[in-house]
């Protein structure tokens, strides 16, 4: 029988704030010394009062407002009750009947162009659990140490409803989430370390079926490749499992990258195990409708209608939008520069296709642009290139007023120095010769001084006059326009 994977998704994601969760301690992922941002708040002693902190509870609705979701009039913190080392006190402070966030949906687009609306549970706010280190003793015994710096630390637990349908799904959700979740400013969301985390519910029901078949919990996924193995596995083997007959068993796995498979960790624990209570400490939260506006009045243009604006206003490419999507500073520089050309643009009429002339600042600032950066590790913020004169030389590019070899020479000397185009044209004699009138003169010279050549390209070897361009640029040291070689030598020829 062919079966459908559901799948739903659970991401854990530490908010960048000031200080923690319920203390003051600095909220610095960074920080390489263990137990340093510790207090008796975040280390669970007996007595102490957390405090929420406004910015996280801030930055989880301005989430859900991107998200489209409810942001209840009333929330509350909840005991999550369970033992763990790195968990002081005996229970995580979480969300459970009144989260932050209700409901609300994202969208994306798969590889095929697929559009995708995966619809939000919940987003609430806990806190983060310090950090256990296993290693050796010098005696050989097994050890274990704790750092409770991440102890604390606001933690967003965003959950989906099971409306994801493939592995790569799950992958592009994830991704355009990390997105949405940097555009906000919420976190850096890093998967790498550990600023954001996937969890994936995977399960298979008949295909056409309507019920939902059991799940498995697939934990610590740490990059959007793992995820997207680990869930694909996952399906594979539940297939296997029921093609044998057998029933999928309800549990917790883990994913082991050096193996490439999922493995059991431990049977799933149900939310009664947690005896869930309202957190005495903590009075629930009555948010106001003034202070809800003011958070909705910091949502700038998500990812989701600026890759259609880019896409409607420029006629861009879907891999060059994408391009820009992620890298907002180089998205915001190009508009600039765009701007710096309109007037141009305007003043060639019938000479300049728009579409034509934005595409091509669109390709030397994602490619040639983006190398010198690269290479120097020059913020965009920090080019000495500024978008007029960067405007200046595509419009000579266009014009043919320079050959696009000398432009990449322009355009490294503008990155190094700030210079301004037509001033380092004219100081390194790059302008480019598109004149018919004074290439001609080089043309008949070539020709005479390759008739070996020209006998071939005659008998039908057109290749050949590759070579014949090429001594013709030679010999304008490398000024000509190569356009106009070619119809001079072959009309010359003719
Ligand atoms: P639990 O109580 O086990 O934590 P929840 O109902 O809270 O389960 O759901 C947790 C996550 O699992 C959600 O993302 C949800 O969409 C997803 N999920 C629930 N049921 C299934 C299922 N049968 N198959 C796949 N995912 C599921
Ligand atoms: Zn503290
Ligand atoms: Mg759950």
């Amino acid at each position: 029988m062919e079966h459908e994977p559901v799948i739903g998704i659970e991401v854990h994601t530490e908010l960048k704030t000031r200080t923690k969760m319920f203390c003051d301690c600095l909220n610095d992922p960074d920080e390489k010394h263990p137990n340093v941002n510790i207090c008796p708040i975040c280390l669970g002693h007996p007595g102490t009062l957390p405090v929420p902190n406004k910015e996280a509870v801030e930055k989880v609705i301005l989430v859900g407002m991107a998200l489209h979701a409810e942001i209840p009039a009333y929330s509350q913190f909840d005991r999550k009750n369970y033992f763990y080392p790195d968990l002081p006190k005996g229970y995580q402070i979480s969300q459970y009947e009144h989260p932050l966030v209700k409901g609300g949906y994202l969208e994306f687009k798969l590889a095929d162009g697929s559009e995708r609306h995966i619809r939000v549970t919940r987003v609430h706010l806990e806190e983060d659990t310090g950090r256990l280190a296993h290693g050796t003793s010098d005696m050989g015994h097994g050890t274990s140490t704790v750092d409770f710096n991440r102890a604390g630390i606001p933690l967003m637990e965003l959950v989906t409803e099971p409306d994801i349908r493939s592995a790569e799904e799950a992958r592009s959700f994830g991704e355009e989430l990390q997105l949405l979740i940097r555009y906000l400013g919420v976190s850096d969301a890093d998967m790498e370390k550990g600023e954001m985390r996937v969890e994936a519910n995977v399960s298979l029901r008949p295909r056409g079926a309507k019920e939902f078949g059991t799940k498995v919990e697939v934990k610590n996924i740490n990059s959007f490749k793992f995820v997207e193995k680990a869930i694909a596995y996952e399906v594979k083997r539940q297939a296997d499992v029921l093609a044998s007959g057998k029933k999928v068993v309800q549990e917790t796995r883990g994913w082991d990258e050096s193996r490439g498979q999922t493995f059991s960790q431990r049977l799933k624990e149900g939310a009664t195990d947690y005896r869930y209570f309202p957190e005495p400490d903590i009075p629930p939260l009555v948010l106001d409708q003034a202070w809800l506006g003011s958070i909705g009045a910091r949502l700038t243009e998500l990812p989701g209608a600026k890759r259609k604006r880019f896409t409607d206003e420029y006629k861009l490419d879907e891999k060059t939008v994408e391009l820009f999507i992620g890298d907002a500073d180089l998205a915001e520089y190009f508009e600039q520069v765009v701007s710096e050309m309109t007037e141009w643009i305007q003043s060639m009429g019938d000479r300049v296709e728009r579409d034509k002339a934005i595409k091509l600042a669109a390709n030397y600032l994602t490619v040639d642009f983006q190398k010198m950066r690269k290479e120097t590790a020059a913020p965009v913020s920090e080019t000495l290139i500024t978008p007029e004169n960067f405007a200046e030389l595509m419009a000579m590019i266009y014009e043919d007023k320079i050959s696009s070899a000398a432009a990449k020479q322009v355009l490294d000397h503008m990155f190094r120095t700030g210079g301004d185009p037509s001033e380092i044209i004219r100081e390194k004699n790059l302008s480019q010769e598109s004149s018919p009138e004074s290439l001609q003169s080089i043309v008949a010279e070539v020709l005479a001084s390759h008739e070996d050549i020209v006998a071939e390209y005659k008998k039908g070897k057109t290749n050949a006059i590759q070579a014949l361009i090429g001594a013709a640029m030679k010999a304008s040291r490398g000024k000509a326009n190569p356009a106009v070689l070619r119809t001079l030598i072959e009309k010359s020829i003719q």
